[in-house]
């Protein structure tokens, strides 16, 4: 169903990367299989002493930086995480209709800015299989500014180091605490990504959302260059 959106009212678009323009299921089938499996396979312990020791360390880390931060998760496991995250690297893949998406914000007046909770060395492996730098004008980790997209001051520096007036901005992620941290940072226009993991069921958290780009593309190549 298409989504109504004024696109006049937009100067930024800032996107998140997993679970909105890329498919979660890479990273929901790394942390909750294939970083056990290899886990195991090194200490011998079973898949659900593995699961549980990594489910109460990460509660504890909810809506922090180090919740994404593959150093720690790389020392908390003992393992050269990077490379086990590669190993995965051929599930790493659009969601539906997030090319053409880019490809219409790109010949718009439009400035799209890539805003995500991952890490620098997960960034580079995903720009290794997928060319999104070259798709957006600018890519932001939220490692750079050391505060994750929850917190109030992530939103700070991004505006302020971007130029961008959150009044005549667009968000689009498919947290729901991410999102409500947009709001409260007064984004002007914001979008739940609804089917953020294309191996499970579409689901709704937010008050306003789409399941897939193809929502927002008429009005997007309606608004012309
Ligand atoms: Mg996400």
């Amino acid at each position: 169903m298409p989504f109504d959106l004024d696109w006049s009212s937009i100067d930024d678009v800032l996107l998140d990367m997993d679970g909105t323009l890329l498919d979660l299921h890479y990273d929901t089938t790394f942390w909750m299989h294939h970083v056990h499996e290899i886990v195991g396979r090194l200490t011998h312990e079973s898949p659900d002493v593995i699961q549980k020791r990594f489910t109460d360390e990460l509660k504890t880390h909810e809506g922090t930086l180090t919740w994404y931060c593959t150093d720690y998760w790389a020392e908390f496991f003992g393992i050269d995480l990077m490379a086990a995250k590669r190993e995965l690297a051929h599930l790493i893949r659009f969601r539906p209709h997030a090319e053409p998406f880019l490809q219409a914000l790109k010949k718009s007046r439009l400035r799209t800015l890539i805003a995500t909770n991952a890490h620098r060395d997960v960034v580079t492996l995903k720009l290794e299989v997928l060319p999104l730098d070259q798709m957006v004008d600018g890519i932001v980790s939220s490692h750079d500014f050391g505060v994750a997209k929850e917190h109030p001051d992530f939103w700070r520096h991004l505006f302020e180091q971007h130029a961008i007036d959150p009044g005549r901005a667009l968000f689009i992620d498919d947290s729901p605490k991410v999102l409500d941290a947009a709001e409260q940072a007064g984004v002007r226009e914001i979008i739940e990504i609804r089917h953020p993991n294309l191996a499970m069921p579409p689901r709704s958290h937010w008050k306003k959302g789409i399941e897939d780009f193809d929502a927002l593309l008429p009005s997007l190549e309606a608004i012309g260059t």
